[in-house]
């Protein structure tokens, strides 16, 4: 469709590289002589090969700004097939967080600071400036795309464009979580519990602190293996930010630790558990700050 050409050059003159989706809102399929890799890819590509091919192959690692190549024969007779326009998030300099459903959204607005959002046929997606690698599935609902992976253009959206926050490098977080084979959780820290003696300049009641805290320990127990230490860094950042307006001390290293232990009893390396909830911690301090 000659729509999706004209909105591919406009992306591409603004430096999003622009690729075409098919149906399915998936790329084409390779050309024949790139057909299962054997032309050995693209030189972009993770496993860097020297194709020089001129068609929409090798999916996001076709995508480009040069106007030449998206507007040749190859690219045109894509783009008339083509049902939207897909572009490479991490190549414009972007991360796309794809919230797949209300509930994703829902959980997005409670834990990302806000950015430009652009709407999706079921969901949102949350557009940062800044990369990092891409990760599917995240959590539910919740795609990252970034380096290496394409997302559908569906308008510019609205919203002032933020900085990539921690909080969403942090849900790349559970890629590490899963000890190597033969490595055993050897030690825990010691046992820390908070209570009010901790707690001297708290506004909140001990039972407040205390059943928020439970809460938030259970969300990272029942997380197993993937997404704990992830889950670890949100219920941090949660728990900090209730106490963003006391005067303090409030034992919020305590409270750390707590989820840090609860992180590795589920198999989250100690210093994964550490530097998530550590994040966690800071980061709703800069926010209250
Ligand atoms: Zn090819
Ligand atoms: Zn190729
Ligand atoms: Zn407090």
């Amino acid at each position: 469709m000659i729509a999706h050409l004209r909105t591919a050059l406009y992306l591409a003159t603004a430096a999003v590289p622009v690729l075409p989706l098919r149906d399915g809102k998936v790329p084409f399929g390779n050309c024949r002589a790139c057909a299962k890799n054997a032309c050995g890819g693209r030189p972009n590509m993770k496993r860097a090969g020297t194709c020089r091919c001129t068609a929409p192959c090798h999916a996001w690692a076709a995508a480009t700004t040069d106007r030449a190549v998206v507007t040749s024969p190859l690219w045109t007779a894509a783009w008339e097939r083509a049902v939207c326009v897909g572009y490479h998030p991490g190549g414009a300099g972007l991360t796309v967080v794809d919230l797949d459903n209300a509930a994703a959204v829902a959980w997005a607005r409670e834990v990302l600071p806000a950015t430009r959002t652009v709407l999706t046929t079921r969901g949102q997606h949350w557009v940062y400036r800044g990369v990092m690698p891409s990760h599917n599935a995240v959590r539910p609902g919740v795609d990252v795309k970034s380096l290496m992976s394409y997302a559908r253009w569906l308008g510019p959206g609205t919203g002032r464009i933020t900085d990539l926050p921690d909080a969403v490098r942090a849900l790349a977080v559970k890629e590490d979580t899963t000890p190597a084979p033969g490595e055993v959780v050897s030690s825990l820290p010691e046992r820390a519990t908070w209570d009010r003696t901790v707690a001297t300049g708290c506004r909140h009641t001990e039972s407040y602190v205390r059943t928020g805290l439970e809460r938030g320990l259970a969300l990272v127990r029942a997380r197993t293996e993937s997404g704990a230490g992830s889950q670890a860094f949100g219920v941090a950042r949660f728990l900090a930010s209730q106490h963003a307006h006391c005067p303090g001390p409030c034992g919020l290293d305590t409270i750390g630790e707590e989820i840090v232990a609860a992180a590795i009893l589920v198999g989250v390396p100690e210093a994964y558990a550490r530097r998530a909830v550590a994040n966690g911690l800071e980061t709703a301090v800069e926010r209250a700050a």
